[in-house]
């Protein structure tokens, strides 16, 4: 079959709400996913704790069971992954969305194995797969990396991370318990202020006794093989280094949205244009769904208050198939 009522593209949490609401409304699906189920998910840190509790993470209502309040990255796979599996949710996996098209009625979605039509379509695609760039020499070396997972890796090693959100700050703090040598690089006078609340304390603390070497309002200039010069606001520094995470946060697929048509402001924020109460975008029939209609403010949409997304998409479907 390649026809269908909706069209999800991404298999995040949020598509996958967005297919879980078109099944239970009898309207024909496909979530289409670049990688396995929740990829997004996956390449998170291998320890990683959620910030929101287990029930802010649930879908559909339903029961998200975890063993402490804020569930593990691994209790969340178990998760999404049982909802995909246990509701036989029509999902295709590695495979990746590369255009959609919109005729007068309907929509053409390309993807690297297949074409489909489908009435509507709904971007779900999040914001993990492009990281902001440093945009310095070295920064292509194999020794830096923009997506941190195991703190094993680099025990013994002088690790310079960089950044002061969250990310950063949890692979600073784990790096450094297996025994890392850890710089922190932190562009700005402190450790931001939305590092989760329980984590704080403790890398300020870390900073404070010496164990993690912080260096604020200091960027980096350029990474070699062994160092890396950082820039403070007097001087510049140059330090023995073997490993740079640089954890300074991801930005959504703009030319992606470009490209199906969808507009973007003008301004720092690049939001994309779409109607609050429907989520539909300024190309009529095509949706936006999840952590993606953030534009660059990543951190105003999460899974808590993007989740009711999928019933304001599939509502509003549902009364326009009614009106035409
Ligand atoms: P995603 O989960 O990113 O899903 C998008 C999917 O689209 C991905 O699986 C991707 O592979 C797929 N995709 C992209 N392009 C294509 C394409 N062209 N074709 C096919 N598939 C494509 N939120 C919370 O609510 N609580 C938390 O505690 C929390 N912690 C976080 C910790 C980290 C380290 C990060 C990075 C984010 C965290 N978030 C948290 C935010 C979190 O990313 C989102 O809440 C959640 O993943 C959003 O779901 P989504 O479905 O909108 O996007």
């Amino acid at each position: 079959k390649s026809e269908f009522d909706i069209i999800i593209v991404g298999g995040g949490p949020i598509g996958i709400a967005c297919g879980l609401e078109a099944k239970k409304n009898g309207l024909s699906y496909l979530i289409i996913e670049k990688g396995p189920i929740v990829n997004s998910l996956f390449h998170y840190p291998s320890n990683m704790q959620f910030f929101s509790s287990s029930e802010k993470l649930e879908i559909d209502e339903i029961p998200f069971i975890s063993n402490e309040a804020k569930p593990k990255r691994d209790e969340a796979l178990e998760y999404y992954r049982r909802i995909v599996t246990s509701n036989k949710l029509n999902m295709h996996l590695f495979e990746k969305v590369e255009n959609v098209h919109k005729n007068k009625d309907s929509f053409t979605t390309t993807t690297d194995k297949n074409t489909y039509t489908s009435k509507q379509i709904v971007v779900a695609t999040g914001f993990y797969d492009i990281p902001n760039l440093l945009h310095v020499p070295g920064e292509n070396l194999d020794k830096v990396v923009h997506y941190y997972n195991n703190p094993h890796y680099y025990s013994g090693q002088k690790v310079a991370v960089v950044g002061a959100s969250n990310s950063a700050i949890d692979a600073a703090l784990e790096c450094y318990r297996k025994g890392a040598e850890v710089s922190l690089i932190i562009r700005g006078p402190e450790v931001g202020q939305r590092v989760k609340y329980w984590v704080r304390p403790d890398i300020i603390n870390r900073i404070q006794e010496g164990s993690i070497k912080a260096f604020f309002n200091t960027t980096v200039k350029s990474i070699t093989k062994e160092y890396i010069t950082l820039a403070t606001t007097s001087e510049e520094l140059k330090i023995p280094n073997d490993f740079v995470l640089a954890l300074t946060g991801y930005k959504p697929n703009f030319s992606f949205l470009k490209k199906l048509g969808v507009n973007i402001s003008n301004d720092v924020k690049k939001l994309p244009e779409y109607n609050s109460e429907t989520m539909e975008t300024n190309i009529e029939g095509l949706y936006l769904a999840g952590v993606i209609c953030g534009g660059m403010e990543t951190h105003k949409w999460f899974i808590e208050n993007s989740r009711i997304h999928a019933k304001m998409i599939v509502k509003h479907i549902i009364s326009n198939s009614v009106t035409r």
